[in-house]
């Protein structure tokens, strides 16, 4: 009879543990659904799932409890958790430098580098070395096996540029003095020149080519500011120059093209304040002009233009660049009065040229080519 009553209960109580994730599901079925017909059989359900349960624990306590003591006494180093963690990383690095990551992972699984965003920051995977292209916000992460550490760097600007697209078809009016004391004034702005044979007004061409310059300029890690963005801008010489003054332009350019009674005249010139211009020419003259002869080469170099005169030419005259606390100069394309030069500067491809030469000069003038 004791050998009987040993097997009803073995049977009873493999019923109740077989029984047990079915009960689970009923309870947890009539938790959720309060107007079940079956409430109460599953009330009932629940309360011997739980005897079961408190059963199903103490064994299993004891089991984790002979588990653990084991790990502390026969294994060892395999079951620590492997790790991952920086040894070299910055938040913060110029466009145009580079800077090698390294993270160092305790697991078995190399260490790869990645980035979020690859227009703004390129890494070796394996090396951790990142170069820095232009400005903008990019996570580095660092991955072995499962494991990752990641961080935020802030690319910042190699450069601050200011682009003055000369003229605006709402031309500022009245006079403005040539120069910070000067008693001198002259007309605020004027329209420009016209293409004498395409027709195109200077100021479209300028916001053209500046748009294009600017797009380039970033790409290439500089930070740009621009004097106007639209063609209805009314904004003077002198407003122009304090924009350029306020950004804390590194180098302010302002672009413009050419126009003279003879239709023969080209060739593309750069215009500045030189060391004898009595206004800024102490503090910014040796400035403007190696700026000027650095944009001078570039734009020659991309664009195979003839070069009018020296293509230097040092001025006092020039309100814009009179007024500008930074280092300035003055670019005059080209010719709009000559047939070659008008067509050719209306061109995307020639377009194409032109900026590649002067992000090109702003590139020798820093000395980053
Ligand atoms: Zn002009």
């Amino acid at each position: 009879m004791n050998e009987l009553k040993r097997a009803l209960a073995f049977v009873l109580c493999i019923c109740v543990v077989v029984g047990f994730p079915g009960n689970l599901s009923a309870a947890g079925e009539a938790a959720s659904g309060d107007s079940s017909p079956n409430a109460s059989t599953d009330a009932s359900a629940e309360a011997q799932v739980e005897t079961t349960t408190t059963e199903v624990a103490t064994t299993s306590i004891d089991a984790t409890t002979e588990a653990s003591s084991e790990a502390t006494t026969e294994v060892p180093a395999t079951e620590v958790k492997p790790t991952i963690k920086w040894k070299n990383k910055t938040e913060s690095i110029k466009a145009g430098k580079s800077y090698t990551f390294k993270a160092v992972a305790t697991g078995d699984d190399a260490v790869k580098y990645s980035v979020s965003n690859t227009n703004v920051a390129t890494i070796n995977q394996t090396s951790g070395k990142l170069k820095a292209k232009k400005v903008g916000k990019v996570t580095v992460t660092a991955k072995s096996g499962s494991l990752s550490v990641s961080v935020e760097v802030t690319v910042k600007a190699k450069k601050i540029i200011c682009l003055d697209p000369g003229h605006s078809s709402s031309v500022a009016k009245g006079t403005e003095p040539i120069g910070p004391g000067s008693k001198t004034m002259k007309a605020k702005d004027n329209s420009g020149t016209c293409g004498n044979y395409t027709h195109v007004p200077e100021y479209k061409l300028t916001l053209t080519v500046a748009k294009k310059l600017r797009t380039t300029l970033i790409s290439r890690g500089y930070k740009v500011v621009m004097t106007r963005n639209d063609n209805k801008k009314a904004i003077s010489c002198i407003e122009r120059a304090k924009v350029a003054n306020k950004a804390k332009a590194n180098a302010y350019l302002r672009i413009h093209a050419d126009s003279i009674g003879s239709s023969a005249v080209r060739g593309m010139s750069m215009h500045y304040a030189s060391t004898s211009n009595p206004y800024i020419g102490k503090k910014y003259g040796a400035a403007n002009k190696k700026l000027s002869a650095a944009i001078k080469k570039g734009f020659v170099k991309a664009t195979g233009s003839k070069v009018r005169g020296g293509g230097l030419n040092a001025r006092n005259d020039l309100t814009g660049n009179n007024w500008a606390y930074v280092p300035t100069t003055l670019i005059e394309m080209g010719f709009m009065s000559n047939p070659t030069e008008d067509r050719l500067m209306q061109t995307a491809a020639y377009q194409k040229k032109m900026v590649k030469g002067m992000a090109d000069g702003f590139d020798i003038y820093f000395g980053y080519k």
